[in-house]
């Protein structure tokens, strides 16, 4: 009935989708069309912080609708400014603006670094960044990326971009000179498949950067907000960046995104940067329920524990069916599947009520809600063990 009651085509082909349509979501759990329930491990992809439709956000998106939705992004709003200094209360940023993606935060990050270079820098422009890093799909944020698949397309890119490789200091070293204005990375590679920066290398970014007058970037959209255990996962390496994005996790499962720079980073001036959306009232209303939900009480803690619970069931599961092991920090975690099946596992476990991501064909990426109970970690690993079991079995066969 899905197939025959909903008409594809008028959207534009740009991924293959399950010919799923999903009507509601609740928590760790998402309901189609049909009435078929299923746990959801990749919520919105880390977008869903506190789950599907969570009361806060809700009560706070209704009450904002019904206040005021856009004075203009040329006024000062109450939820814009009460965000922005949450944000600057609880990180080592003194300024903020909001955007409504975390491409447009990164691609304001780049201009940033760009305006710093021609006040303070002679002009540089170029931008150290990294392979496998993803950063976003405007023209600017690709180029950025280290994406191979990125490189055949849209020519001619942007330039400026030069990719070292993740933890190797020298490379880094290597690409620095008289034009670099800035050093920009993923502290966890999210879409390359969950791979981490150690807190050693971002040490020696800091101090490499802080010994060559250039600005570290790092883009949090994906590990920030809590998903790796802290606010933000810089806390994790002690340091303090120059400029950092948000995007994902921020809103809850609403567009918005930002951009936070420190006081001497932060030089934009009138003109340089805007946006018709960017600050709006309800975005930012959201934004605000999900930031005082997060950074409440005990909820980092838990992440942490949720975290180390699933990594471990994780590990027991890559022990039992001889896979490659477990990577990542908090909720944001990898398991090696050691052979190119995640799409079949994918497919497999939606057919089974289960939602997973397989971001590169070796593996699997855990991306739940943050407030995700012990009972739903149990439910998913014995989902995925049950089908590593089948897989197995019919290799085996095979
Ligand atoms: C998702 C993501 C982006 C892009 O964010 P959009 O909201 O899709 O534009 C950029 N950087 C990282 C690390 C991401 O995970």
């Amino acid at each position: 009935m899905t197939i025959a009651t909903h008409s594809f085509d008028a959207l534009m082909n740009i991924t293959a989708r399950p010919p799923v349509v999903f009507v509601r979501g609740e928590g760790s759990y998402l309901f189609d069309d049909q009435g078929r329930r299923y746990l959801d491990f990749v919520q919105g992809w880390a977008v869903n912080s506190l789950g599907h439709s969570p009361p806060a956000l809700v009560a706070a998106l209704s009450v904002q609708a019904a206040k005021l939705l856009t004075p203009s992004p040329a006024f000062y709003n109450e939820p814009s400014l009460a965000l922005a200094k949450a944000l600057t209360e609880k990180s080592c940023f003194d300024q903020v603006f909001f955007t409504n993606s975390g491409a447009e935060a990164n691609e304001g990050a780049i201009k940033l670094a760009r305006k710093y270079g021609s006040l303070h820098k002679d002009g540089a422009f170029e931008i150290i960044t990294f392979d496998g890093s993803f950063h976003g799909r405007t023209l600017a944020t690709m180029s950025a990326s280290g994406k191979s698949s990125f490189e055949p397309l849209f020519e001619p890119k942007v330039p400026g971009f030069h990719k070292a490789r993740l933890n190797d200091l020298e490379s880094v070293k290597s690409l620095i000179h008289a034009k670099t204005i800035a050093v920009m990375l993923e502290p966890v590679q999210g879409e390359a498949g969950v791979w981490p920066a150690t807190n050693e290398f971002l040490r020696e970014l800091r101090a490499l950067t802080e010994q060559h007058g250039l600005l570290l970037i790092l883009d949090e959209i994906q590990t920030g907000m809590g998903r790796t255990g802290k606010l933000f996962h810089y806390e994790h390496a002690g340091i303090t960046p120059d400029i950092m994005t948000l995007g994902k996790g921020i809103g809850g499962g609403v567009p918005l995104g930002a951009l936070l720079a420190t006081n001497k980073a932060s030089c934009f001036e009138h003109g340089d940067q805007g946006g018709t959306f960017n600050g709006n009232p309800l975005m930012c209303a959201a934004g605000l329920a999900v930031l005082n939900e997060i950074a409440e009480g005990d909820f980092l803690k838990s992440v942490a524990e949720t975290g180390l619970l699933l990594a471990s069931e994780l590990q027991r599961l890559s022990a039992r069916h001889g896979l490659g092991g477990v990577r990542g920090e908090g909720l944001l975690l990898a398991l090696d599947l050691k052979r190119p099946i995640g799409s079949d596992v994918v497919t497999a476990a939606l057919k089974d009520g289960l939602l997973l991501n397989s971001p590169r064909p070796d593996s699997l990426r855990f991306m739940p809600a943050l407030n995700l109970k012990r009972e739903e970690v149990a439910e998913m690993i014995e989902g995925l063990d049950a089908i590593l079991t089948r897989m197995g079995a019919a290799r085996c066969v095979a």
